[in-house]
């Protein structure tokens, strides 16, 4: 099924179900609301107005902006006229953005009001001149923030949300619905950039398919019903919050709550408190720093029952304090990655504070994992450290644009090479031991950082800790342990640190280098980049 035939059967369930989007923007302040079917409405005079735009089947249509109800509306309605939605980073500045509307032959871009962050119109003008295939540029208002506006249009190519809904009264609804009928389930209907962690994000071709089965199965194995509440505080730029957040919902008619445009601890908490949400997703970066508001004991979470935690490995003492503080007893841990839709691997109900900490779970229904020596590609016997890969239909078309790269990462037996260094057990349960290209070697020792980084976790002055490799003319690789330290607490150094190891870890994965800072480089998705962590560790070690 494609995505907007699953969107129409799901509104023709659920017609009297009061809110699939709740968009409590500032806490406090007037939410806003849809319905399924008000959501419906909105969603076809969208569809219309892109239709009445002449976009074809196939063009590209970009979306820039921070979380709003409004980027859920072009998702589904981009979805239903088989156009493709191309997700760019709200972090892009006029480089990036220039490459991404190149590189996806973007015609159309939807973009954000200036906010602090980001003079999202400027910008944009800026790549409309640089940029000739980019043909549209379309103006969100600013919905937080009483009476700005966003852009005001200044030539042809530029209009307002509000102008280009009203061109869809030149299309009828049975316009939408002759193009519905062209669409196919394998039709490209989302290209995402991946995080850009290791590297430069690479875009990931994803089908209806792809993603509609993907959202569906991980809301199947949360239980969702239409009772649920999700709170999606990250951002839908990314699948995260596209496909487990927004799409996966929506397959099982529950309702979404968007905490603000971006995250902050207290937004996250205060929408749960304040729309009784039932379930709430981050990174594990994200439940550290809710744990960590001087008030979290005065917020209300009784409502909570499950939850994603996702993107990156969570330590043993924050996923206790997840299940038992904030009352998420069922929280699932996902594993996956953009190119495979994204979740590949996932825990269940039942599984065990270990399965939940120690593990990313079993692989998803009608997937495939195998972990191969990376080095040959030979299949490894359960319980040896290799390469993660998965099969099955969650993996995308391609890289756009990039045969190559393709080519590197889908082998010819259609297995997604993840770049995941892995173990799985005797029940299929899958262990995640890092990156290969965060592995350290030292003197010759295979060193898998996520083990001290768990270790040095039970330190009571660390809030949270990163361990990278730097470079060594003895050992090739010497270790450093980049901390945050708990508010309040004493100074740490190297040799504190060797102290609080020596006897528990071998000698070889006791940090040499210790860096105290005040926070660490991420992503938008909410990832560490060690690449940057250890660019700069480089250049002050000399
Ligand atoms: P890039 O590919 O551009 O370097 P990226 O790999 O971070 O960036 P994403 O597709 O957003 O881009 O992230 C997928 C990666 O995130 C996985 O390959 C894995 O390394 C990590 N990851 C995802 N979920 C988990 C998890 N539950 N535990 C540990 N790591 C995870
Ligand atoms: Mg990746």
């Amino acid at each position: 099924e494609t995505i907007g035939r699953n969107f129409e059967r799901i509104v023709g369930q659920f017609p009297f179900h009061d809110a699939l989007i709740e968009a409590a923007a500032v806490p406090g302040a007037d939410a806003r609301r849809w319905s399924y079917t008000k959501l419906n409405d909105d969603v076809d005079r969208l569809a219309r107005a892109l239709l009445a735009l002449g976009v074809a089947k196939g063009d590209r249509i970009g979306i820039w902006s921070p979380n709003c109800a409004e980027w859920t509306i072009l998702q589904y309605a981009t979805a239903k006229i088989g156009a493709i939605l191309v997700n760019v980073n709200p972090a892009y500045r006029s480089h990036e953005l220039a490459f991404v509307v190149k590189q996806s032959g973007m015609r159309m871009l939807v973009t954000a009001p200036a906010d602090r962050n980001s003079d999202y119109v400027g910008l944009a003008r800026q790549a409309l001149g640089e940029c000739p295939e980019l043909r549209e540029l379309v103006f969100l208002p600013d919905f937080e923030s009483e009476g700005l506006d966003g852009g005001v249009p200044q030539r042809e190519q530029e209009l307002t949300y509000a102008e280009l809904l009203k061109r869809a009264d030149a299309v009828g609804h049975s316009g939408l619905k002759a193009r519905m009928a062209e669409l196919d389930p394998h039709d490209s209907v989302n290209l995402q950039y991946t995080s850009g962690t290791t590297g430069f994000p690479k875009g990931a071709t994803l089908t209806h398919h792809n993603i509609l089965n993907n959202g569906f199965s991980i809301g199947e194995l949360l239980r969702y019903t239409e009772h649920d509440r999700v709170v999606i505080p990250v951002p839908f730029y990314h699948c995260f919050g596209m496909v487990i957040g927004n799409l996966n919902a929506l397959s099982h008619g529950a309702a979404t709550i968007i905490p603000g445009r971006s995250f902050t601890p207290a937004a996250a908490l205060e929408a749960v408190q304040d729309f009784g949400g039932t379930s709430l997703y981050g990174v594990p970066t994200m439940f550290i720093a809710e744990l960590a508001l001087p008030d979290f004991a005065s917020y209300d979470l009784s409502t909570l029952r499950t939850g994603v935690m996702a993107g990156s490995l969570c330590p043993i003492e924050v996923m206790k304090r997840v299940i038992s503080e904030m009352n998420m007893r069922d929280v699932a841990i996902c594993y996956g990655m953009t190119e495979t839709s994204p979740v590949s691997t996932m825990t269940r109900d039942g599984d065990t504070l270990e399965h939940r900490t120690q593990t990313v779970g079993r692989t998803m229904p009608r997937l495939e994992s195998q972990v191969v020596d990376p080095a040959t590609g030979d299949v490894l016997e359960r319980g040896e450290i290799g390469e993660l890969c998965t099969r099955g239909y969650a993996v995308m078309k391609g890289y756009w644009g990039q045969p190559d790269k393709t080519a590197e990462a889908i082998d010819a037996e259609g297995w997604m090479h993840t770049g995941d260094l892995a173990r799985m057990d005797d029940e299929g349960y899958v262990v995640i031991e890092g990156r290969i290209k965060d592995m350290v070697i030292r003197g010759g020792e295979n060193i898998y950082p996520r083990e001290i980084e768990e270790f040095l976790y039970t330190h009571p002055a660390v809030q949270d800790v990163q361990v990278i490799g730097v470079p060594d003319a003895v050992y090739g690789e010497e270790l450093m342990a980049c901390i945050i330290l708990k508010p309040g607490a004493g100074p740490l150094d190297a040799a504190a640190v060797a102290d609080y190891c020596r006897g528990k870890l071998a000698h070889y994965k006791i940090p040499k280098y210790v860096d105290v800072r005040e926070s660490f480089p991420m992503t938008v998705s909410g990832k560490v980049r060690k690449v940057e962590m250890r660019e700069e560790a480089v250049a002050r070690l000399g």
